[in-house]
């Protein structure tokens, strides 16, 4: 029973109850409604919210090289900083390209230059936000139909790149299966130091999120359930929610 209770422990860390029950209880250094206002997930090398709202030029470049199409430009429907460039996770994560080409990119200074490969990026965290709905803990198979997103996004674009191709011809190959696309799809160059699919002394299999953790977001992109059950946490730090 005892190790019952400290699985659950361990569990609820990785959802946002466990930042609640922190919260509650008075010994959390992240506060989501103070952090509301930078809550949006910028590209790779994004100095600060309030430089980098003061600084961005809105030109677009950091976008025009991306190979992913990972990169927007908001406008009025999504809120402040109208022009200025934003990643949502949910339709398509940043890839982790080595040589960074958005940040290159960048004449404003807004994309920081000392980020000059993946392992330098830190965008956020990713966080095992909804446990009960992932299909690994309930332990249901990837359903057919899982990719249509990734189809749909693709044939809306009119320049495909090599680079996409390679991604959707990997992620077709999971119908079926257990799911650990969260960490299989993983872009960094050494996944396991990002994210791993662990099974607890319960037998609880689900992802666990270290320290190589960029928050790119695409565990979140490419998560089957209906709302994401892995997301990020964008500017928050792997210390920041797993070590307090
Ligand atoms: S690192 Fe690559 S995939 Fe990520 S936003 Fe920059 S250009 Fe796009
Ligand atoms: S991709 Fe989503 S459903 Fe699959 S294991 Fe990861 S979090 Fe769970
Ligand atoms: S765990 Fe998710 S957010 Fe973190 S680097 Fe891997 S895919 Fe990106």
């Amino acid at each position: 029973m005892a190790k019952l209770k400290t699985d659950r422990r361990e569990f609820i860390k990785y959802s946002t109850m466990g930042i609640l029950a922190v919260v509650a209880g008075g010994g959390m250094v992240f506060s989501p409604m103070g952090a509301k206002a930078e809550n949006r997930l910028r590209p790779p090398g994004a100095i600060n919210e309030k430089e980098f709202l003061a600084l961005c030029i809105k030109c677009g470049q950091c976008l025009q090289v991306c190979p992913y199409h990972s990169i927007e430009l908001s406008d009025i429907t999504t809120g402040y900083g109208v022009g200025t460039p934003y990643i949502d996770a949910n339709i398509r994560g940043c890839y982790a390209c080595e040589a960074v080409p958005c940040v290159l990119a960048c004449p404003s200074g807004a994309l920081d230059h000392a980020c000059e490969k993946a392992t330098d990026i830190k965008m956020g965290i990713a966080v095992l936000e909804n446990p009960r709905t992932c299909l690994a803990v309930k332990r249901e198979p990837i359903p057919a139909g899982y990719d249509d997103k990734m189809k749909e996004f693709l044939k809306n674009q009119t320049n495909v790149t090599e680079y996409e191709e390679n991604v959707l011809k990997k992620f077709e190959s999971f119908e079926g299966k257990a799911c650990t696309l969260c960490a299989d799809m993983c872009p960094m160059p050494n996944p396991l130091s990002a994210i791993a699919m662990i099974s607890t002394s319960v037998g609880i299999i689900r992802p666990e999120v270290y320290d190589g953790c960029i928050g790119c977001g695409v565990c979140q992109e490419v998560c089957p359930t209906e709302q994401p059950s892995i997301i990020i946490k964008p500017r928050v730090t792997y210390e920041q929610f797993y070590k307090v």
